[in-house]
């Protein structure tokens, strides 16, 4: 299951390369112009966050088709990507198209010339956990 710090890491991560959030009512959703600050998240991508956590059926990453709702559902776990090492759902059992990486619709994305996205100082540990996971992997 996808804990909502693990959620939260996602959309960090995905907004920093690009990635935008829909909504299914076709509202637009101010996106933060900034996701840190220091060691912390900016307070623009708290409250971003605390708007799709407050509606978490109604969001989802552009170019996706899983809510946050659903991300944040026992179905749902999030690895990193083959191609890219961000992070991605992966449900248990089928449908295997949902195992789709958004980096599939990013032509820009991955790009090693580029910055890589970050997390705050205090979460960097989850993600060198989530690099090493997929070193073994591969
Ligand atoms: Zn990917």
């Amino acid at each position: 299951m996808a804990s909502e710090l693990a959620v939260k890491q996602y959309l960090a991560l995905w907004l920093q390369v690009g990635k935008t959030i829909s909504s299914l009512q076709g509202e637009v959703l101010a996106l933060p112009s900034s996701i840190r600050q220091g060691k912390h998240y900016s307070l623009e991508f708290e409250q971003c966050w605390r708007v799709l956590l407050r509606h978490p059926h109604r969001y989802y990453l552009t170019g996706t088709d899983l809510t946050f709702e659903q991300l944040l559902s026992p179905a749902w776990e999030l690895n990193p990507c083959p191609r890219c090492v961000m992070p991605v759902p992966i449900g248990h059992g089928p449908p295997a198209e949902h195992n789709l990486c958004p980096c599939a619709d990013l032509c820009s994305w991955p790009n090693n010339e580029l910055p890589q996205p970050r997390l705050p100082v205090d979460e960097a540990p989850l993600m060198q956990a989530l690099r090493r996971r997929l070193e073994t992997v591969g």
